[in-house]
């Protein structure tokens, strides 16, 4: 059998119609910059997850960049975050000329230690910066119990987590500001690049807004220094038919995990641990293997496609070597960066599919 990774054509070929009309629209009215997809893309977010002013723009990497932007994160400055995550989440903090402070990962949900945060802040720390990563959320009431007594924002990077709760809140609706990806292989993913950022302070979203249009507060009068960040009509258009379907797939990704779950619970592998306080959208099904290279090549061998997030914690990264991390510094974020592997996961991932999976797993 030959399995996708994720199956993008088979979920275009359900929507093709809505889409395609959307898609036409923009094209004649040639409406191809801000304009009425974008407006009522932006709407429906706020609706979806309860959070007041929702920004789209380019990318997840964007939002974040923005979000650190508009709290006028620069030089000398202290962001903390975890070492295990995607690249982008440390890269534009370093991008401001500001410095990445990390804290280990709890083994259970692969995202950073609460317990580990307080000891590191110091009157340099401008801003918590946890991730949701594989689309489970980060233990944010602890989070922002600890930014709240110290006066520090917190920016959820929720590029993974798009549609996920905590306690009962959407994703994006958790701290100061959430940021979420776009990317096509994200929960919900465009037909490109895009992202949005969400918050519910008045003055950081018209920030924001300048900040993505060049800083520009009137035409051609620029108050601050930004960067051209826009999220762009035909995109805005797509998501539109895609938010419409998404509860649906939500459902279908927590029934396909739930399903790994219970289906590898005697493999000799480690499942994701879905607390209680959350439900996870399972950006990524991932597993840990003890030898990981064996397991890669035994599945491939069959047909099924597997990847890593992240082979290599950022603190380890040669572009993050000033920082002067060594080996050993995060031993938790090291251990799971050995162990950890994605399986084939998407909505539209079949259950013979997974059934052939979860077989390869236990078989030799
Ligand atoms: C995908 C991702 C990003 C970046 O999003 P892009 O839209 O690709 O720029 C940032 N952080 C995390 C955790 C991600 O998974």
């Amino acid at each position: 059998m030959k399995i996708n990774f994720i199956d993008l054509k088979a979920q275009y070929a359900d929507y093709k119609s809505e889409i395609d009309s959307e898609v036409a629209q923009v094209f004649s009215t040639a409406q191809f910059i801000g304009g009425e997809k974008l407006n009522s893309l932006e709407k429906n977010l706020a609706d979806y997850t309860g959070v007041d002013y929702v920004i789209g723009c380019s990318s997840g990497t964007d939002a974040l960049l923005l979000s650190l932007m508009a709290l006028d994160i620069g030089q000398g400055d202290e962001v903390i975050t975890t070492p295990f995550t995607f690249i982008a989440t440390a890269e534009v903090i370093a991008f401001l000329g500001a410095k990445s402070v990390f804290v280990d990962i709890e083994e259970d949900s692969y995202n950073i230690d609460p317990t580990q945060i307080e000891a590191v802040i110091t009157d340099r720390t401008k801003a918590i910066m946890p991730v949701s990563l594989y689309g489970q959320c980060a233990n944010m009431d602890a989070i922002n119990e600890i930014a709240k007594k110290h006066d520090l924002p917190v920016i959820e990077d929720a590029c993974q987590s798009f549609g996920a709760t905590y306690n009962g809140e959407k994703s994006c609706n958790l701290s100061t500001i959430g940021c979420t990806s776009f990317f096509p292989s994200k929960p919900l993913g465009a037909y490109g690049d895009g992202g949005a950022i969400f918050t519910n302070d008045k003055e950081l979203e018209e920030k924001i807004r300048m900040l993505l249009n060049h800083g520009q507060n009137e035409r051609y009068k620029h108050k601050f220094i930004g960067i051209n960040g826009r999220l762009d009509a035909v995109q805005a258009a797509i998501l539109g038919v895609k938010l419409k379907h998404f509860d649906k797939e939500v459902k279908a990704r927590d029934d396909i995990g739930t399903r790994y779950n219970d289906l590898l619970e005697d493999a000799n592998v480690i499942t994701p641990k879905i607390s209680e306080s959350n439900t996870s959208v399972f950006a990524q099904y991932s597993i840990r293997v003890e030898d990981r290279e064996t397991m890669v090549a035994k599945l491939s061998d069959k047909g099924i496609p597997t990847a890593v997030h992240y082979p290599v914690p950022l603190h380890l990264q040669e572009c993050f070597s000033d920082l002067g991390y060594k080996e050993g510094d995060f031993p938790m974020s090291e251990k799971i960066s050995t162990q950890i592997m994605s399986l084939p996961m998407s909505s539209y991932l079949k259950q013979e599919e997974q059934d052939y999976i979860v077989e390869a797993i236990k078989g030799n």
